[in-house]
């Protein structure tokens, strides 16, 4: 027996995945096999489930003493029971891995390899996407268009959060701290040497996706609003500019009206300006009240999550969240 083997640990959120956590485990299970110069920790999060998910985990930590789970007071969603992962992991490195299978655990053995090489993050991008709708692509692809668009940092496009992190990229994401996170655009700010691998995505092995158009809509906006204020930046332009056009419209009529006197009809004008400049006003008091509301929910400092149970301890949460 090797002493001093690096520890691993592969982090998997699951919120309601009674159907595939089984699974899961046989082919973490199998990895881990097949990798005996690591050690590995497999950590559950219980992010809220309200099936059979805790008790499979309680299960398979009775089963396996490499198994660890930490079961969140309620569902937070996926963006912070990674970071309450993040945040009790034990490994030098860290894989996170979706728990419904469609991010295949056999890529990990390759993730190793370049963490070898020395990558602090080794992150899987989809070749392809089976098992999902056209519209879900689309709006994905559009997605990523418009939030490169607006920031200077990379966003890794068709890029999930299957990745193996290095300890220090693991440290350099448990030190922040903002409570509407925006993981995937997290990985990239951080920065540090980065690796990309491509593998085929799988459709769900069970159980139901608990991703909806409410939640892409609220991700997206995070997503711009954590990484850039240049919306502000636009709504400043764009009032320039039609503050513009009006000056120069209104000396038209000024003249107009000097020259050739009052025309009354002017019906049409009048409302369509009305409505087009209501219209940007209402837009553009949004983008500032999407910015006051990150602001008002930053500065409450509240912790990003409680949990109620770590393997068999109930937490009281005295000094979560450092
Ligand atoms: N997940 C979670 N909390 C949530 C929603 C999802 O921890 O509130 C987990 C879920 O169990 C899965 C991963 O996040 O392991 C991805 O979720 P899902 O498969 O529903 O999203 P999709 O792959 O369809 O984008
Ligand atoms: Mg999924």
């Amino acid at each position: 027996m090797e002493e001093n083997k690096k520890l691993v640990t592969i982090l998997a959120p699951a919120y309601n995945e009674q159907e595939v956590l089984h699974l899961l485990y046989n082919k973490l299970n199998n990895v881990m096999e097949q990798n005996k110069n690591y050690d590995f920790e497999i950590l559950f999060v219980n992010d809220g489930s309200k099936d059979k998910t805790l008790e499979i985990m309680q299960e398979l930590r009775q089963n396996d003493n490499r198994v660890s789970y930490l079961s969140l007071s309620r569902n937070y969603g996926k963006e912070i029971a990674m970071i309450a992962g993040l945040d009790y992991c034990k490994g030098d490195a860290v894989v996170i891995i979706d728990s419904d299978l469609q991010d295949p655990p056999e890529l990990i053995a390759e993730m190793l390899k370049y963490w070898e090489e020395g990558y602090d993050d080794v992150y899987a991008k989809r070749r392809s996407r089976k098992g999902e709708t056209w519209l879900k692509k689309f709006t994905s692809k559009m997605y990523y268009k418009v939030l490169q668009a607006f920031t200077r940092i990379e966003i890794q496009k068709d890029t999930g959060d299957f990745r193996l992190l290095d300890r220090r990229c693991v440290e350099a994401l448990k030190s922040i701290r903002e409570s509407q996170r925006y993981t995937k655009g997290l990985f990239s700010w951080i920065g540090y040497n980065k690796k990309e691998i491509l593998y085929d995505r799988e459709p769900r092995a069970a159980g139901k996706t608990k991703w909806n158009y409410r939640n892409l809509i609220n991700l997206s906006i995070d997503g711009i609003t954590s990484f850039t204020t240049s919306p502000l930046r636009w709504a400043t332009i764009i009032g320039i500019l039609v503050s513009v056009v009006a000056f120069i419209y209104m000396l038209t009529i000024i003249i107009k009206t000097i020259i050739t006197g009052i025309d009354v009809p002017g019906y049409a004008s009048i409302m369509v300006v009305t409505l087009f400049l209501g219209g940007i006003q209402l837009i553009f008091l949004g983008v500032i009240g999407e910015y006051l509301g990150r602001a008002f929910n930053e500065t409450k400092h509240r912790p990003l999550y409680f949990v109620d149970v770590y393997n068999e301890e109930k937490e009281t949460n005295k000094n979560l969240n450092k």
